[in-house]
């Protein structure tokens, strides 16, 4: 068995150790004689499964009990278009455009209403986080959105904005649990989990009791009202089953690592040894801004488009995947996620080195 360094921006890496199990129960999981795969969504012992996950979620972020927990599918885009079916009241809400997964989730809500842009970094290729203290925010917005870890671009928000009062709904899908967050400061907070969790296929939506209300846009299909799908625990119909006991083994894997505290320590450190080697260097270069930048996906260049496809060549032929940029921006993307091991960020700095010191 050999195991690349795995820097894939998601679906990406998981902890070894749940792979692992996963594999040992894979053909008779805990005495049932079945896989999870295979079994009833609402017999006992799925029931168990699904109910550990999200005890175990409420505990690593420390989840208020007025809040309550989803385990969706659609994936993050979805939600881009099931957030204002069930909150533009009075369909108006104001979008911070900070990259790609930002704007499409703005240009879905002017499906439903009135969105409207106050704040946007597009001018300098999302690059930056914009000044958010002090924001046009609209008397009647039913919400403030933004993306709070812009995957494509390697920024994220280190002090969320002032709306003013009016309800935060954030998408964290790169940066879910990989730091301690204060979930009391949002309406709601979602993400697809195959970036820092678990599989593609399933969403998890974290959202305050008052925001789920009877009152959504005419049209909205059952299956997107946030009410019918917590009044069934997330089991209007089949829930994605197999992800969710998936990312329930890397819940108790992050509690075994000691919680989200501790991941936060881990993961400043393994980005510092990327970001102080991409500081030093006179080679390559960090695209986003110093204090903007993301702990979690990381992104630079050299300089010039055919020595940026020549590392991703020569790096993947030594063991390290998925370093090419996001299609849309080229460059190089490195994301560093929680179950990515330091080991493969020193090695691939001394694949960098190397590399700067054969194309001087
Ligand atoms: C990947 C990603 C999305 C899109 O996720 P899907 O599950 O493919 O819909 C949205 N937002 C962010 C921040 C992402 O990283």
């Amino acid at each position: 068995m050999a195991r690349v360094y795995n820097f894939s921006a998601g679906p990406a890496v998981l902890p070894e150790e749940v792979l692992k199990e996963a594999a040992e129960e894979m053909m008779d999981y805990n005495g049932s004689g079945m896989s999870v795969m295979e079994m009833s969504h609402r017999s006992k012992v799925y029931e168990e499964i699904i109910n550990t996950a999200e005890a175990d979620l409420r505990e690593l972020m420390n989840i208020p009990s007025n809040y309550k927990v989803l385990f969706l599918q659609g994936g993050a885009s979805l939600q881009f278009a099931m957030i204002p079916m069930n909150l533009m009241k009075n369909k108006v809400a104001d979008y911070i455009v900070t990259g790609q997964f930002s704007k499409k989730a703005y240009q879905e809500a002017k499906i439903y209403g009135k969105a409207n842009v106050i704040a946007s970094s597009e001018d300098k290729t999302f690059s930056y986080i914009p000044d958010c203290s002090d924001l046009p925010i609209s008397d009647d917005a039913d919400y403030v959105y933004i993306c709070e870890n812009n995957t494509i671009f390697g920024t994220k928000f280190w002090e969320l904005p002032n709306t003013k009062g009016k309800t935060l709904v954030a998408d964290v899908s790169s940066c879910f649990l990989s730091e301690p967050v204060d979930v009391s400061k949002y309406g709601i907070i979602y993400g697809g989990a195959q970036k820092n969790i678990g599989p593609a296929g399933v969403v998890i939506v974290i959202i305050r009791e008052d925001l789920i209300t009877e009152d959504t846009l005419p049209g909205t299909p059952t299956m997107m009202k946030y009410k019918i799908q917590v009044e069934n625990e997330s089991m209007y119909n089949t829930p994605p089953a197999y992800g969710i006991y998936i990312c329930g083994k890397v819940f108790k894997w992050l509690k075994a690592m000691g919680g989200l505290e501790v991941m936060k320590q881990k993961n400043k450190e393994k980005a510092a040894v990327l970001y102080d080697y991409l500081d030093s260097s006179e080679l390559f270069k960090a695209t986003a801004v110093k204090k903007d930048r993301s702990m979690m996906n990381v992104t630079f260049v050299t300089g010039t488009d055919e020595l940026d496809s020549k590392f991703v060549k020569e790096a993947k032929a030594a063991g390290f995947e998925n370093l090419k940029g996001h299609r849309s921006v080229g460059g190089m993307r490195a994301s560093i996620y929680n179950a990515m091991p330091k080991e493969g960020i020193e090695a691939l700095v001394a694949f960098m080195k190397k590399f700067e010191a054969e194309n001087k």
